[in-house]
Protein backbone atom coordinates (compact mmCIF):
# COMPACT_ATOMS: atom_id res chain seq x y z
CA UNK A 1 0.00 0.00 0.00
CA UNK A 2 2.90 1.92 0.71
CA UNK A 3 3.35 4.16 -2.65
CA UNK A 4 7.06 4.84 -3.64
CA UNK A 5 10.39 4.44 -1.47
CA UNK A 6 9.40 7.01 1.32
CA UNK A 7 9.13 4.59 4.52
CA UNK A 8 6.12 4.28 6.83
CA UNK A 9 5.94 7.39 9.00
CA UNK A 10 4.58 6.29 12.39
CA UNK A 11 2.85 8.76 14.80
CA UNK A 12 5.88 8.43 17.21
CA UNK A 13 9.00 6.42 17.36
CA UNK A 14 12.53 6.06 19.46
CA UNK A 15 15.66 7.68 17.71
CA UNK A 16 18.86 5.14 18.73
CA UNK A 17 22.11 5.97 17.94
CA UNK A 18 25.57 4.02 17.79
CA UNK A 19 25.93 5.36 21.23
CA UNK A 20 22.73 4.15 22.42
CA UNK A 21 23.51 0.76 21.59
CA UNK A 22 27.36 0.81 22.76
CA UNK A 23 26.14 2.00 26.40
CA UNK A 24 24.06 -0.58 26.71
CA UNK A 25 26.37 -3.50 25.46
CA UNK A 26 28.55 -2.00 28.58
CA UNK A 27 25.56 -2.70 31.17
CA UNK A 28 25.78 -5.92 29.30
CA UNK A 29 29.46 -6.68 29.90
CA UNK A 30 29.51 -5.08 33.19
CA UNK A 31 29.03 -7.17 36.84
CA UNK A 32 25.58 -5.74 36.74
CA UNK A 33 22.38 -6.54 34.83
CA UNK A 34 19.59 -5.32 37.39
CA UNK A 35 20.17 -3.13 40.08
CA UNK A 36 23.76 -1.56 39.73
CA UNK A 37 25.71 1.53 39.37
CA UNK A 38 23.85 2.93 36.35
CA UNK A 39 20.48 2.72 37.72
CA UNK A 40 21.42 5.25 40.60
CA UNK A 41 24.05 6.86 37.74
CA UNK A 42 20.61 7.53 35.74
CA UNK A 43 18.66 8.27 38.75
CA UNK A 44 21.20 10.95 39.64
CA UNK A 45 20.73 12.61 36.16
CA UNK A 46 17.17 12.56 35.81
CA UNK A 47 16.58 14.44 39.04
CA UNK A 48 19.76 16.98 37.67
CA UNK A 49 17.97 17.36 34.59
CA UNK A 50 14.39 17.76 36.36
CA UNK A 51 15.95 20.23 39.28
CA UNK A 52 13.91 17.57 41.46
CA UNK A 53 15.95 16.41 44.76
CA UNK A 54 15.01 12.59 44.14
CA UNK A 55 14.14 10.35 40.69
CA UNK A 56 13.14 6.51 41.56
CA UNK A 57 13.52 4.52 38.35
CA UNK A 58 11.18 1.86 37.74
CA UNK A 59 9.99 -0.49 35.14
CA UNK A 60 7.39 1.41 33.54
CA UNK A 61 5.45 5.03 33.60
CA UNK A 62 2.48 3.04 34.62
CA UNK A 63 4.56 1.15 37.74
CA UNK A 64 5.63 4.93 38.55
CA UNK A 65 1.97 5.82 38.92
CA UNK A 66 1.63 2.76 41.17
CA UNK A 67 4.19 3.59 43.20
CA UNK A 68 3.27 7.06 43.54
CA UNK A 69 -0.27 5.86 44.63
CA UNK A 70 1.75 3.76 47.15
CA UNK A 71 3.77 6.08 48.69
CA UNK A 72 0.50 8.38 49.29
CA UNK A 73 -1.10 5.30 51.11
CA UNK A 74 -4.62 5.82 49.16
CA UNK A 75 -6.68 2.54 49.32
CA UNK A 76 -10.40 1.88 49.68
CA UNK A 77 -12.78 4.59 50.59
CA UNK A 78 -10.56 6.92 48.90
CA UNK A 79 -11.00 9.12 45.36
CA UNK A 80 -8.19 9.91 42.79
CA UNK A 81 -9.25 12.94 40.65
CA UNK A 82 -8.44 12.16 37.20
CA UNK A 83 -9.03 14.08 33.82
CA UNK A 84 -10.65 11.94 32.00
CA UNK A 85 -8.69 13.10 28.64
CA UNK A 86 -5.70 11.08 29.48
CA UNK A 87 -4.10 7.30 28.76
CA UNK A 88 -5.63 4.60 31.07
CA UNK A 89 -2.99 3.78 33.19
CA UNK A 90 -3.47 7.37 35.07
CA UNK A 91 -7.10 6.43 35.95
CA UNK A 92 -6.18 2.36 36.26
CA UNK A 93 -3.14 3.52 39.48
CA UNK A 94 -6.14 4.63 41.82
CA UNK A 95 -7.95 1.42 40.90
CA UNK A 96 -4.83 -0.69 41.50
CA UNK A 97 -5.05 0.47 44.91
CA UNK A 98 -8.59 0.07 45.96
CA UNK A 99 -8.97 3.80 45.71
CA UNK A 100 -11.77 5.36 43.17
CA UNK A 101 -11.80 7.71 40.01
CA UNK A 102 -13.39 10.38 39.92
CA UNK A 103 -13.19 12.19 36.60
CA UNK A 104 -12.14 16.09 35.74
CA UNK A 105 -13.74 17.06 32.43
CA UNK A 106 -11.01 18.85 30.55
CA UNK A 107 -10.64 21.98 28.09
CA UNK A 108 -12.33 21.67 24.64
CA UNK A 109 -9.19 23.08 22.98
CA UNK A 110 -6.40 22.16 25.13
CA UNK A 111 -7.21 18.43 26.61
CA UNK A 112 -5.60 19.96 29.79
CA UNK A 113 -7.70 19.62 33.27
CA UNK A 114 -8.32 23.14 34.15
CA UNK A 115 -9.61 25.83 37.22
CA UNK A 116 -13.38 25.22 36.64
CA UNK A 117 -12.65 21.21 35.58
CA UNK A 118 -10.77 20.58 38.95
CA UNK A 119 -13.18 22.42 40.82
CA UNK A 120 -16.71 20.97 39.86
CA UNK A 121 -14.17 17.14 40.22
CA UNK A 122 -13.97 18.07 44.13
CA UNK A 123 -17.38 19.40 44.84
CA UNK A 124 -18.84 16.14 43.29
CA UNK A 125 -16.17 13.49 45.07
CA UNK A 126 -17.64 15.11 48.42
CA UNK A 127 -14.76 14.89 50.69
CA UNK A 128 -13.23 11.60 49.46
CA UNK A 129 -11.15 13.41 47.63
CA UNK A 130 -7.31 12.32 48.79
CA UNK A 131 -5.69 13.16 45.71
CA UNK A 132 -5.58 14.89 42.15
CA UNK A 133 -3.17 13.70 39.13
CA UNK A 134 -3.18 16.55 36.68
CA UNK A 135 -1.89 14.64 33.02
CA UNK A 136 0.22 17.61 30.86
CA UNK A 137 -1.45 15.99 27.74
CA UNK A 138 0.69 16.33 24.52
CA UNK A 139 3.27 18.02 26.69
CA UNK A 140 2.17 21.49 27.45
CA UNK A 141 1.40 21.72 31.27
CA UNK A 142 -1.68 21.84 33.57
CA UNK A 143 -1.59 25.25 35.43
CA UNK A 144 -0.24 23.78 38.48
CA UNK A 145 -0.20 26.58 40.66
CA UNK A 146 -3.96 26.50 40.07
CA UNK A 147 -4.13 23.03 41.00
CA UNK A 148 -1.60 23.08 44.15
CA UNK A 149 -4.33 26.02 45.29
CA UNK A 150 -7.16 24.01 44.92
CA UNK A 151 -5.59 20.85 46.55
CA UNK A 152 -4.37 22.61 49.22
CA UNK A 153 -7.49 23.85 50.18
CA UNK A 154 -8.99 20.81 49.85
CA UNK A 155 -6.50 18.97 51.28
CA UNK A 156 -5.35 16.48 48.35
CA UNK A 157 -2.08 15.51 47.27
CA UNK A 158 -1.02 15.96 44.17
CA UNK A 159 0.81 13.26 41.33
CA UNK A 160 1.65 15.23 37.99
CA UNK A 161 1.23 12.40 35.09
CA UNK A 162 4.13 13.63 33.35
CA UNK A 163 4.65 11.29 30.96
CA UNK A 164 4.54 13.77 27.65
CA UNK A 165 6.38 16.55 29.08
CA UNK A 166 9.53 15.89 30.04
CA UNK A 167 12.24 18.73 28.72
CA UNK A 168 9.35 21.34 29.20
CA UNK A 169 9.15 24.00 31.43
CA UNK A 170 6.27 26.27 32.75
CA UNK A 171 6.61 29.48 34.26
CA UNK A 172 5.70 29.72 38.16
CA UNK A 173 6.27 33.38 39.84
CA UNK A 174 7.89 34.55 36.55
CA UNK A 175 10.95 31.76 36.65
CA UNK A 176 10.85 28.78 34.44
CA UNK A 177 10.59 25.58 35.89
CA UNK A 178 11.22 22.30 34.28
CA UNK A 179 8.80 19.88 34.03
CA UNK A 180 9.50 16.97 37.34
CA UNK A 181 10.95 19.68 39.78
CA UNK A 182 7.54 19.06 41.67
CA UNK A 183 7.73 22.95 42.70
CA UNK A 184 3.81 22.15 42.97
CA UNK A 185 3.13 19.07 43.90
CA UNK A 186 4.37 15.89 45.66
CA UNK A 187 5.64 14.20 42.90
CA UNK A 188 5.68 13.65 39.07
CA UNK A 189 5.90 10.16 36.99
CA UNK A 190 7.63 9.61 33.64
CA UNK A 191 7.49 7.13 30.78
CA UNK A 192 10.63 6.30 28.84
CA UNK A 193 8.23 4.14 26.53
CA UNK A 194 9.99 4.13 22.82
CA UNK A 195 7.60 6.65 21.60
CA UNK A 196 8.08 9.00 24.13
CA UNK A 197 10.53 11.88 24.13
CA UNK A 198 13.45 9.71 25.50
CA UNK A 199 13.34 6.02 25.77
CA UNK A 200 14.64 2.96 27.97
CA UNK A 201 13.02 0.29 26.38
CA UNK A 202 10.23 0.01 28.76
CA UNK A 203 10.23 2.18 32.16
CA UNK A 204 9.33 5.26 33.89
CA UNK A 205 10.52 7.55 36.77
CA UNK A 206 9.05 9.43 39.37
CA UNK A 207 10.39 12.55 40.65
CA UNK A 208 9.99 13.90 44.68
CA UNK A 209 11.39 16.96 46.67
CA UNK A 210 10.30 14.73 49.71
CA UNK A 211 12.94 12.22 51.26
CA UNK A 212 10.39 10.40 52.85
CA UNK A 213 8.47 9.54 50.06
CA UNK A 214 11.10 8.39 47.74
CA UNK A 215 12.02 6.25 50.79
CA UNK A 216 8.46 4.54 50.58
CA UNK A 217 9.08 4.79 46.45
CA UNK A 218 12.11 2.89 46.26
CA UNK A 219 10.42 0.27 49.42
CA UNK A 220 7.43 -0.73 46.91
CA UNK A 221 9.42 -0.55 44.25
CA UNK A 222 11.53 -3.74 45.70
CA UNK A 223 9.00 -6.08 47.42
CA UNK A 224 8.46 -3.58 50.71
CA UNK A 225 11.51 -4.59 51.73
CA UNK A 226 13.47 -2.96 53.73
CA UNK A 227 17.45 -3.28 55.04
CA UNK A 228 17.21 -0.04 56.99
CA UNK A 229 17.71 -1.31 61.10
CA UNK A 230 16.17 2.05 62.54
CA UNK A 231 12.78 0.41 60.53
CA UNK A 232 12.81 -3.13 62.19
CA UNK A 233 9.85 -3.97 63.95
CA UNK A 234 10.75 -7.85 64.90
CA UNK A 235 13.85 -6.30 66.96
CA UNK A 236 14.68 -10.13 68.60
CA UNK A 237 15.02 -11.24 65.28
CA UNK A 238 16.71 -8.39 63.56
CA UNK A 239 19.61 -7.78 66.07
CA UNK A 240 22.58 -9.67 67.92
CA UNK A 241 23.08 -10.24 71.47
CA UNK A 242 25.40 -7.32 71.17
CA UNK A 243 22.32 -5.12 69.23
CA UNK A 244 24.23 -5.12 65.75
CA UNK A 245 21.71 -5.86 63.06
CA UNK A 246 22.28 -9.14 61.55
CA UNK A 247 23.76 -9.38 58.06
CA UNK A 248 20.83 -11.54 56.59
CA UNK A 249 17.85 -9.62 58.04
CA UNK A 250 15.69 -7.90 56.15
CA UNK A 251 11.86 -7.26 56.49
CA UNK A 252 8.48 -5.97 55.00
CA UNK A 253 5.71 -4.36 56.66
CA UNK A 254 3.31 -3.96 53.96
CA UNK A 255 3.85 -5.77 50.62
CA UNK A 256 5.63 -3.95 47.31
CA UNK A 257 6.05 -5.47 43.54
CA UNK A 258 9.03 -5.69 41.69
CA UNK A 259 8.81 -3.05 39.81
CA UNK A 260 12.67 -1.97 39.44
CA UNK A 261 14.17 -1.01 36.37
CA UNK A 262 17.51 -3.05 35.53
CA UNK A 263 21.26 -1.83 34.44
CA UNK A 264 20.41 -2.46 30.69
CA UNK A 265 16.91 -0.44 31.06
CA UNK A 266 19.36 2.21 32.82
CA UNK A 267 21.96 2.18 30.24
CA UNK A 268 20.06 3.25 27.77
CA UNK A 269 18.26 5.73 29.63
CA UNK A 270 20.85 7.41 30.60
CA UNK A 271 22.49 8.03 27.29
CA UNK A 272 19.47 9.33 25.96
CA UNK A 273 19.03 11.40 28.60
CA UNK A 274 22.11 13.31 27.26
CA UNK A 275 20.11 14.06 24.33
CA UNK A 276 17.37 15.44 25.90
CA UNK A 277 17.95 18.91 24.18
CA UNK A 278 19.02 17.81 21.06
CA UNK A 279 15.66 15.95 20.88
CA UNK A 280 13.73 18.82 21.93
CA UNK A 281 15.20 21.18 19.85
CA UNK A 282 14.19 18.55 16.45
CA UNK A 283 10.76 18.71 17.64
CA UNK A 284 10.46 22.15 18.61
CA UNK A 285 11.62 22.98 14.97
CA UNK A 286 9.16 20.09 13.31
CA UNK A 287 6.07 21.50 15.81
CA UNK A 288 7.12 24.68 13.81
CA UNK A 289 7.34 23.58 10.56
CA UNK A 290 4.00 21.89 11.33
CA UNK A 291 2.28 25.42 12.01
CA UNK A 292 3.39 27.22 9.03
CA UNK A 293 2.43 24.49 7.02
CA UNK A 294 -1.09 23.89 8.73
CA UNK A 295 -1.85 27.66 8.77
CA UNK A 296 -3.26 28.07 5.65
CA UNK A 297 -6.05 25.00 6.72
CA UNK A 298 -7.42 27.22 9.41
CA UNK A 299 -9.95 27.11 10.72
CA UNK A 300 -11.21 23.67 10.01
CA UNK A 301 -7.92 22.09 10.90
CA UNK A 302 -5.48 24.06 13.50
CA UNK A 303 -2.72 22.49 16.07
CA UNK A 304 -4.18 22.02 19.70
CA UNK A 305 -3.52 26.05 20.99
CA UNK A 306 -0.46 26.67 23.10
CA UNK A 307 -0.48 27.00 26.65
CA UNK A 308 0.91 30.50 28.14
CA UNK A 309 3.77 30.73 30.43
CA UNK A 310 4.80 26.87 28.95
CA UNK A 311 7.30 26.19 26.70
CA UNK A 312 6.70 22.27 25.99
CA UNK A 313 8.69 19.99 24.56
CA UNK A 314 5.74 18.14 22.38
CA UNK A 315 5.09 14.67 22.85
CA UNK A 316 2.69 14.62 20.51
CA UNK A 317 1.77 16.65 17.12
CA UNK A 318 -2.16 16.89 17.56
CA UNK A 319 -4.70 19.08 14.92
CA UNK A 320 -8.36 19.55 15.73
CA UNK A 321 -9.95 19.10 13.04
CA UNK A 322 -13.46 20.34 12.13
CA UNK A 323 -14.45 16.84 10.39
CA UNK A 324 -17.82 18.03 8.94
CA UNK A 325 -15.98 21.12 7.56
CA UNK A 326 -13.42 19.14 5.53
CA UNK A 327 -15.93 17.08 3.96
CA UNK A 328 -14.49 13.22 5.13
CA UNK A 329 -14.95 11.66 9.04
CA UNK A 330 -11.69 10.78 11.00
CA UNK A 331 -11.36 7.29 9.90
CA UNK A 332 -11.63 8.11 6.39
CA UNK A 333 -8.88 10.01 6.82
CA UNK A 334 -6.77 8.03 8.80
CA UNK A 335 -7.16 5.01 6.30
CA UNK A 336 -6.28 7.49 3.30
CA UNK A 337 -3.09 8.84 5.57
CA UNK A 338 -2.02 5.18 5.86
CA UNK A 339 -2.63 3.91 2.49
CA UNK A 340 0.24 7.01 1.82
CA UNK A 341 2.31 5.24 4.11
CA UNK A 342 1.33 8.13 7.24
CA UNK A 343 0.44 6.93 10.84
CA UNK A 344 -1.95 8.71 12.88
CA UNK A 345 -3.39 8.08 16.45
CA UNK A 346 -6.55 9.40 18.06
CA UNK A 347 -5.29 10.45 21.70
CA UNK A 348 -7.64 9.84 23.56
CA UNK A 349 -10.99 8.13 24.07
CA UNK A 350 -12.16 9.45 27.30
CA UNK A 351 -11.34 7.01 30.28
CA UNK A 352 -15.21 7.72 31.06
CA UNK A 353 -16.12 6.18 28.38
CA UNK A 354 -13.91 2.76 28.69
CA UNK A 355 -16.45 -0.15 29.02
CA UNK A 356 -14.66 -0.99 32.93
CA UNK A 357 -14.92 2.78 33.88
CA UNK A 358 -18.66 2.56 32.52
CA UNK A 359 -19.91 -0.24 34.55
CA UNK A 360 -18.08 1.06 37.36
CA UNK A 361 -19.49 4.73 37.30
CA UNK A 362 -22.34 4.64 35.00
CA UNK A 363 -22.86 7.15 31.70
CA UNK A 364 -20.96 10.59 32.83
CA UNK A 365 -21.02 13.71 30.87
CA UNK A 366 -17.64 15.56 30.54
CA UNK A 367 -18.51 17.62 27.35
CA UNK A 368 -14.94 19.06 27.04
CA UNK A 369 -13.36 15.89 26.69
CA UNK A 370 -15.93 14.81 24.42
CA UNK A 371 -15.57 17.82 22.17
CA UNK A 372 -11.50 17.41 22.07
CA UNK A 373 -11.74 13.69 21.44
CA UNK A 374 -14.27 14.27 18.49
CA UNK A 375 -11.49 16.68 16.64
CA UNK A 376 -8.41 15.61 17.46
CA UNK A 377 -5.66 13.88 15.45
CA UNK A 378 -1.90 12.89 16.31
CA UNK A 379 0.73 13.57 13.46
CA UNK A 380 3.90 11.73 13.47
CA UNK A 381 6.24 13.81 15.36
CA UNK A 382 9.81 12.42 16.17
CA UNK A 383 13.20 13.69 16.16
CA UNK A 384 14.35 11.36 13.23
CA UNK A 385 12.12 13.07 10.67
CA UNK A 386 12.90 15.04 8.30
CA UNK A 387 11.53 18.89 7.15
CA UNK A 388 10.22 17.31 3.68
CA UNK A 389 8.77 14.29 5.99
CA UNK A 390 6.36 17.26 7.70
CA UNK A 391 5.48 18.56 4.38
CA UNK A 392 4.58 15.01 2.96
CA UNK A 393 2.47 14.68 6.01
CA UNK A 394 0.55 17.87 5.76
CA UNK A 395 0.32 17.38 1.81
CA UNK A 396 -0.83 13.54 2.45
CA UNK A 397 -3.67 15.36 4.67
CA UNK A 398 -4.51 17.88 2.71
CA UNK A 399 -5.15 15.33 -0.25
CA UNK A 400 -7.32 12.90 2.01
CA UNK A 401 -10.15 15.74 2.63
CA UNK A 402 -12.79 16.05 0.86
CA UNK A 403 -12.72 19.97 0.41
CA UNK A 404 -15.37 21.85 -1.92
CA UNK A 405 -13.05 24.21 -3.84
C1 LIG B 1 2.75 6.38 28.28
C2 LIG B 1 1.85 6.90 29.34
C3 LIG B 1 1.67 6.24 30.56
C4 LIG B 1 2.20 4.86 30.83
O1 LIG B 1 3.55 4.69 30.60
P1 LIG B 1 4.12 3.22 30.29
O2 LIG B 1 5.59 3.44 30.38
O3 LIG B 1 3.67 2.86 28.92
O4 LIG B 1 3.61 2.31 31.32
C5 LIG B 1 0.90 6.85 31.54
N1 LIG B 1 0.31 8.01 31.33
C6 LIG B 1 0.43 8.68 30.15
C7 LIG B 1 -0.24 9.99 29.99
C8 LIG B 1 1.19 8.12 29.13
O5 LIG B 1 1.27 8.75 27.95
Amino acid sequence: MNEGASPFLPYGRQSIDDDDVAAVVRALRSDWLTTGPTVEAFEQAFAEKTGARYAIACNSGTAGLHLAMMALGLGEGDVLIVPTLTFLATANAARYVGAEVEFADVDADTGLLNEASLRAAIERSQGRARAVAPVHLNGPCVDMAMVARQAQEHGLAVVEDACHALGGTYESNGVDVPVGACRHSDMATFSLHPVKTITMGEGGVVTTNDSATCEKLKRFRSHGMTRNPEEFRNTALAFDGAGAPNPWYYEMAQPGYNYRASDINCALGLSQLAKLETFAARRRALAARYDALLAPLAPSIRPVPRVPGCDPVLHLYVVLIDFKAVGADRATIMRRLKARGIGTQVHYLPVHRQPYYQKRYGELVHPGADAYYERCLSLPLFPDMGDEDVARVVEGLKSSLDLKH
